[in-house]
């Protein structure tokens, strides 16, 4: 899976549209202190559904859209899409080509989109899980996140490996059917409550 281009609009420093076409090998994004490099990463965790505004350095969710400047008027929204190579098939959909957009407004409201489609943050969650680019995947390492897993407890470092081999999918899939029969066997509980009570 390859990520092709990184579009970005009144996200942090980004006040106007800016596109990055990403190519095959290895890409360098160089630029002065406060240029905006790690703006770029935290647009990548974010559209990827990252709801810990610590994660990208802000105190609210509000300080993801560009604030204004000397020059520029702050902006209403944030927008960030990732154009991904799908010609594998890694993610679950027929497209060979995915696009991931979120958007999110001054007011709160907030929208997420696969291939332009609106759809729920537990959709893109799904999609990503296992491949390795999910919002807690190691496809994004951050400064000093290296130091944090080789120090990190063995239960904490497991999470990385199963994300490789895998079985989050599965067990995420096991959760909700486990979920699901507790609640079942609860009703089940007040049906024969009510029977006993009519009889
Ligand atoms: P360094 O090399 O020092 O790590 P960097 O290139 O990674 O720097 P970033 O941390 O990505 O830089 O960008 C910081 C800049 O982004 C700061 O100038 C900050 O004012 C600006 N910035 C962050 N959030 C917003 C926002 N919501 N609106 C406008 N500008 C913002």
């Amino acid at each position: 899976m390859l990520l092709k281009k990184i579009e970005l609009q009144g996200f942090k420093s980004f006040a106007n549209k800016t596109q990055l076409e990403i190519d095959r090998g290895v890409t360098a994004i160089v630029g002065p202190n406060g240029s905006g490099k790690s703006n770029i990463i935290d647009a990548i965790k974010w559209v990827l559904g990252e709801q810990s505004v610590k994660s990208l350095r802000g105190s609210k969710m509000e300080d993801v859209i560009f604030s204004g400047s000397s020059d520029s008027r702050q902006k209403n929204y944030a927008q960030v899409t990732l154009t991904l190579d799908n010609k594998q098939k890694l993610l679950d959909i027929e497209y060979s080509e995915v696009n991931i957009s979120r958007r999110y407004f001054r007011d709160g409201q907030s929208q997420y989109f696969i291939n332009k489609t609106e759809c729920r943050l537990k959709d893109i969650h799904e999609l990503f899980m296992d491949t390795g680019l999910g919002k807690e995947a190691y496809s994004v390492i951050g400064q000093g996140q290296v130091d944090e897993i080789l120090t990190s407890r063995p239960e904490e470092r497991r999470i990385i490996f199963e994300e490789a081999s895998g079985i989050v999918k599965y067990k995420s899939k096991k959760l909700q059917s486990i979920q699901k029969l507790e609640q079942t066997q609860q009703n089940l509980q007040r049906v024969e409550d009510i029977i006993i009570e009519v009889e």
